[in-house]
């Protein structure tokens, strides 16, 4: 089912692009919980990790070299954290895959 992330992808409704290839795009969190927060998320519409067919590894290692690029673009060279919310429990949102990719400052453990 399409979400508001197809719009993003779709140009529908603006976002903050940082990174876009032709399986990926990358863009700021309008809901900032870092400094830097960035959604990577694959253009392919797949809803969440308990979604994920054996077809979707390749793209699912890409999406991560995309949050590695994006991480040196944006200069997070002291680290940052990935997530993937999955379901309701994991806290997901938005029924669209996406890893948020968090730095900018010490991110604290275990999350809530
Ligand atoms: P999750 O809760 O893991 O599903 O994450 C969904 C994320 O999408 C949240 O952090 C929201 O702040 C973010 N989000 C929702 N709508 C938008 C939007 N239009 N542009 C950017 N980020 C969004």
């Amino acid at each position: 089912m399409p979400t508001i992330f197809t719009k993003i992808i779709n140009r529908e409704i603006p976002a903050d692009i940082v990174y876009e290839d032709d399986k990926a795009l990358a863009f700021r969190d309008i809901n900032s919980q870092a400094p830097t927060h960035v959604l990577v998320i694959p253009k392919k519409e797949i809803a969440s990790l308990s979604e994920l067919e054996d077809g979707d590894a390749e793209l699912m290692g890409h999406l991560f070299v995309v949050v590695r690029k994006v991480a040196e673009d944006l200069e997070l060279d002291n680290g940052y954290r990935t997530v993937i919310n999955c379901g309701s429990d994991g806290g997901q949102t938005v029924d669209h895959i996406h890893i948020h990719l968090l730095g900018g400052r010490s991110l604290s453990w275990p999350p809530g």
